[in-house]
């Protein structure tokens, strides 16, 4: 387990620290932004569709380490998903930060979201994991509103 650890604390720092995705789209259909007053974490995610599937997806702003991977490997997971997709894994990765779901059990349908699951064990910080993927509902869900985890 404590490898498996390291590898998590490792996609969380390198996609902190390398963001993908992590750009303004000028052309979005949709995008909306997101707060955490708990944290400071503040994004805002952009969305292309193109009928049903999430043709591109980006964001932009700031905040701790956990909620800037969690929205940059959302990112890489959502590209080129269809909407039912994109749903299915927002339940996903809500069950599994809120200690729903055991990451060990679902590795392969979780992929890099996995790295979250300890995240479960810290109740402050399931905000921030969970922030990126509320505002992207919210999003999908044509909301103009900013999301807050408050
Ligand atoms: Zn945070």
């Amino acid at each position: 387990m404590s490898d498996l650890r390291s590898l998590y604390q490792e996609i969380i720092l390198d996609h902190n620290k390398n963001p993908r995705n992590y750009r303004a789209m000028e052309d979005a259909d949709r995008s909306l932004e997101g707060y955490n007053p708990l944290c400071g974490d503040h994004y805002t995610i952009y969305l292309k569709l193109d009928g049903g599937v999430i043709a591109d997806i980006s964001f932009t702003g700031s905040g701790c380490a956990i909620s800037k991977a969690s929205a940059s490997v959302m990112s890489t997971v959502l590209k080129g998903k269809t909407r039912e997709e994109a749903e299915r894994f927002f339940v996903l990765f809500h069950d599994l930060v809120m200690g729903q779901r055991d990451p060990a059990k679902n590795l392969e349908e979780l992929g890099k979201m996995a790295a979250f699951g300890g995240v479960s064990e810290f109740p402050a910080r399931v905000k921030c994991a969970s922030l990126a993927w509320h505002t992207l509902k919210g999003a999908l869900e044509e909301k103009t509103i900013a999301v807050t985890t408050e």
